[in-house]
């Protein structure tokens, strides 16, 4: 029987598994694809239940990362191959280059040289990068990577780093790694709000998915946490919420998304802090606010320029400089023509499970009582940050009972 744990998958609920796992004393290999870990919650301004900035949660659980002998984090790496049965997997993993290396301070000089310019994804494409880049101010690993894609390999970066850090010939590397047990820990990507072609995104520069609103309302953000609307920068007065952009509908994704009528309540106080004259709109269906978030949506709704509108968004239009957001009203049987200055699409989660995992019809995996694979949090099915939290460590200890049964 192998010791390890497989974890596939670097946000909070795979970090979560990883140190849980590790702090009872087994062996975890950590798999993320991304550059960095933390997933979509390092991409908040805040998140529930304490509305804090995603630091106050992750920083401990980083630091418990890199403090603990029995993990290994792979990043710029994903599952190519599993084979094997429960208690003795053989797993292949393949890990992309990222061409710095461990002697990376960080210090920038590198890109400060570099010509190339990528779209920084981090910021869901609101503005771009140098080639060489670091992924966040909270990146970890704190270290720089490039853009494959981007890089002209014109070698101006080699000179100005100082530390020996940069090496545009290393190479994908491949690992076969034998393991007890699976957690699959993929999260999710927001729905294309592209493909809701009657809202707007896309064509619109004012229409704006939550979470780009995520991004800028952060501090470190594209607009350094002010919030300004795309298209002239500035400040939008009356704004519009859509939820169930995509969400509930079987044209996109059949299920509700269960975070999505929060993080527009969260989002409303964003703005109503930062902007107190604004007014908002916040067009939905029902709004779902489980458990004790009940209180959090009877706080918004105390606010007099905050108005809910039972009625799903038909259509967005442009007019000048303004959006007009039409809806039927069926608490009061009228058509509602808002005219707002911005709109943001409350777009669900969409599962994004490895290949090769068998997944049901809407990509979220079901725990099979047989195999020694578990997965958890979004993976499973969509959750908030505290339940995947409790979800992830549940699954650990599955997957110990997977290696010592
Ligand atoms: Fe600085 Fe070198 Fe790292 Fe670039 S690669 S940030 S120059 S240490
Ligand atoms: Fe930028 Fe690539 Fe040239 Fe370095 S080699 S300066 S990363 S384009």
């Amino acid at each position: 029987m192998a010791k390890n744990i497989l974890i596939i998958g670097g946000g909070i609920s795979g970090i979560t598994s990883a140190v849980e796992a590790a702090e009872t004393g087994y062996s975890v290999i950590l798999v993320e694809k991304n550059p960095y870990l933390g997933g979509r919650v390092v991409q908040m301004n805040r998140y529930f239940p304490k509305l804090c900035p995603p630091t106050c949660g992750l920083e401990i659980n980083l630091r418990r990362i890199k403090n603990s002998p029995n993990i290994k984090v792979l990043t710029l790496a994903g599952v190519e191959n599993i084979e094997g049965n429960k208690g003795d997997y053989k797993v292949t993993i393949k890990i992309e280059p990222r061409y710095i290396n461990e002697r990376c301070t960080a210090c920038g000089a590198c890109a400060k040289v570099c010509l190339s310019e990528r779209k920084d994804e981090f910021n869901l494409n609101m503005v771009s990068t140098k080639a060489i880049y670091l992924p966040h101010q909270q990146a970890f690993p704190y270290r720089y990577v490039i853009d494959s894609d981007a890089c002209t390999k014109c070698g101006s970066c080699l000179e100005s780093c100082k530390y020996g850090a940069i090496d545009l010939k290393m190479q994908a590397e491949t690992r076969i790694v034998n393991v007890g047990s699976i957690i699959i820990t993929t999260g999710w990507k927001p729905y294309d709000a592209s493909k809701i072609d009657n809202l707007g995104f896309g064509r619109y520069k004012d229409v704006i998915t939550n979470m780009m609103m995520e991004r800028i309302a952060s501090p470190n953000g594209p607009t350094e946490g002010k919030i300004l609307r795309p298209s002239d920068q500035k400040e939008p007065k009356k704004i519009a919420f859509v939820q169930c952009a995509g969400s509930r509908d079987e044209n996109h994704l059949a299920y509700c998304s269960a975070v999505c009528c929060l993080a527009s309540l969260k989002q409303v106080t964003y703005l109503r802090e930062s902007i107190p004259e604004s007014e908002i709109f916040i067009f939905y269906i029902d709004i779902r606010t489980p458990g004790k978030y009940e209180d959090f949506y009877n706080k918004v709704a105390s606010d007099s320029r905050v108005t809910f509108i039972k009625g799903k968004a038909s259509k967005i239009e442009e007019n000048g400089s303004e959006l007009i957001v039409e809806a039927e009203d069926i608490l009061s049987g009228t058509k509602r023509r808002e005219n707002v200055s911005l709109v943001v699409l409350a777009c669900g989660m969409q599962p994004v499970p490895p290949a090769d995992i068998t997944s049901d019809k809407n990509g979220f995996i079901n725990p099979q009582k047989e195999n020694g694979i578990y997965p958890a949090g979004v993976s499973k099915k969509p959750a908030d940050v505290a339940s995947s939290v409790q979800d992830a460590t549940g699954a650990v200890l599955k997957a110990i009972q997977g290696i010592i049964s």
